[in-house]
């Protein structure tokens, strides 16, 4: 029962992100750069894209498969929840340039949280995915992209280094960019751990091949730790 009413909560969650992305994204994308806290694309002369999963209510074999056939690499956003339910699908999608980042325990608005509770949120969900996977989270992204000035100051008490937004949608066969046009090199694609998302990387992945990027290791180009040039991970992906 509890699963029901978690996987009902988030394909609500999912179906509200279209709002978010329009107030959000928006406002972020004017400021945003490498060197900000908070990005919601990746500066950079590559052709390369990033594509980002969150939360895990459906976690479905055929997904599992194309993940590694095609050698994507992805930043999961997902839930300390789903990290339970969806223990070994998860654990069989780990190869390099595939990392496991921050999306909070419970998946409530940050904005309409306290400062305590929000660093709560984010340094929980933390030692989840430390549990499960020996490495801690670098990326944090809120909840419906719902974030304040507490969010940053949170984020950062958890040793977060980065708040990753998005700028582009993808879902049920539509890619929705914010501001309109076709994917970018350096555009940071969202999806969700839904029935729907095989299908959806698929159009994705098509696409990106049809402009000619390719998909890469958010970490080889965000992640500040190493003060030398990122060397892509992606080398080796195949796209079909
Ligand atoms: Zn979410």
């Amino acid at each position: 029962m509890a699963h029901r009413r978690f996987s009902a909560l988030l394909a609500l969650s999912a179906v509200l992100f279209s709002l978010p992305l329009l107030i959000n994204a928006s406002a972020v994308r004017a400021k945003s750069t490498n060197g900000s806290f908070i990005v919601d694309r990746v500066r950079t002369n590559d052709p390369v894209v990033f594509i980002t999963i969150d939360d895990g209510s459906v976690i479905t074999d055929g997904l599992v498969q194309l993940l590694l056939s095609r050698k994507i690499p992805v930043a999961n956003f997902v839930l300390s929840e789903a990290l339970k339910t969806h223990w070994k699908a998860l654990h069989r999608i780990q190869r390099p340039g595939t990392s496991f980042e921050n999306h909070s325990e419970t998946h409530r608005l940050m904005s309409s949280l306290s400062l305590k509770e929000q660093t709560s949120e984010i340094c929980r969900a933390n030692e989840h995915v430390r549990g499960n996977y020996k490495k801690v989270p670098v990326f944090f992204r809120p909840p419906g992209g719902s974030h304040n000035s507490n969010t940053v100051i949170a984020a950062k008490q958890c040793g977060i280094k980065k708040i990753v937004m998005w700028n582009v949608e993808a879902d049920q066969g539509k890619i929705v960019r914010s501001g309109g046009g076709s994917i970018q090199r350096g555009d940071i694609i969202l999806l969700h751990y839904l029935n729907s998302l095989e299908s959806s990387l698929k159009v994705v992945l098509a696409e990106i091949k049809r402009l000619g990027l390719r998909p890469a290791s958010l970490r080889d180009y965000l992640d500040p730790a190493p003060a030398v040039t990122p060397t892509p991970t992606t080398t080796s992906t195949t796209l079909g």
